[in-house]
């Protein structure tokens, strides 16, 4: 008896390692049919501005009649779609890197208050070449978070400039706030646009994915990637209706206990 007891514990093992075989086996295909789709997206974002590059410097080499200043526009076309893809070559590759679990940058304690007051000073051009009022409420006090600010300073750079790239507001405003309340600090971009349908919340986060909007320059990477670098600090990057009307982006981040500050005598041993 206890050798048929044994016999069905051990069937009963093979059948379960079985099922997880099984279950690892369909894990591992939809991986790879998720990374057949992203390489798709990812030739087909690079063919447009390759096709541009390759027909314009076609004509340039076949029509030897052009004018300096028609050959000067058509070299400038090729030199813009080549940042371009160089731009957007850099940008899938640090996406990449991010999903791979590589982290690509120093992290460390800091305040993230430097990281928004970056994207604010960067970002205040822009705001006022188009007319838009990009106003700073509430702030937070000091307080230390765990990464690398200008990783940060490049989320807050993306989630403002689209407040203002998609602000089709007559009298277009852009808040950001921020505040510190159980150890957890948040900062808000708050516009009053046209906003993000509820719909279509989860939708703007995944890569290549653009509105209604495709006259507007952009990839689609933008609130990837943004979203990819927050929770890669170990927080996170959510989207609802702003009281302004518009969109309303939070990024929350732990805070962290700054390192206790070493004797001199140790700090020097160091
Ligand atoms: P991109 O700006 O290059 O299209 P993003 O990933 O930054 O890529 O944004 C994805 C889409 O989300 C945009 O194309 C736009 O339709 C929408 N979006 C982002 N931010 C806003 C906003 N503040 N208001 C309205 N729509 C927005």
């Amino acid at each position: 008896r206890a050798y048929s007891a044994e016999i069905e514990r051990k069937s009963r093992q093979v059948e379960e390692a079985a099922a997880e075989l099984a279950r690892a086996n369909s894990q591992l295909r939809e991986i790879d049919i998720q990374k057949d789709e992203f390489l798709s997206q990812v030739s087909h974002e690079l063919r447009t501005p390759m096709t541009a590059i390759r027909s314009f410097s076609d004509i340039l080499l076949s029509a030897p009649e052009l004018d300096e200043a028609g050959k000067r526009r058509f070299l400038q076309i090729i030199q813009d779609e080549s940042i371009r893809l160089t731009k957007l070559l850099d940008v899938i590759l640090h996406l990449s890197r991010m999903e791979n679990g590589g982290i690509g940058w120093e992290s460390e304690p800091f305040d993230p208050e430097s990281a928004l007051d970056l994207a604010m000073a960067s970002c205040e051009v822009l705001a006022r070449s188009q007319g838009i009022a990009l106003k700073r409420t509430k702030r937070a006090r000091q307080v230390l978070v765990e990464g690398n600010r200008d990783q940060l300073a490049q989320v807050f750079i993306n989630l403002i400039s689209n407040a203002i790239k998609y602000n089709t507001s007559k009298a277009p405003l852009v808040t950001v706030s921020s505040a510190t309340h159980n150890g957890v600090y948040r900062a808000c971009v708050d516009d009053n646009g046209s906003g993000i349908l509820k719909s279509d919340r989860e939708r703007v986060f995944l890569k290549f994915s653009r509105g209604p909007m495709p006259q507007q320059a952009g990839t689609g990477l933008g609130l990837a990637i943004s979203r990819q670098i927050v929770e890669t600090m170990g927080g996170a990057l959510s989207l609802c209706e702003s009281r302004l009307g518009g969109a309303k982006f939070t990024v929350a981040l732990k805070t962290v206990r700054a390192a206790p500050k070493l004797p001199p005598a140790e700090a020097t041993q160091r």
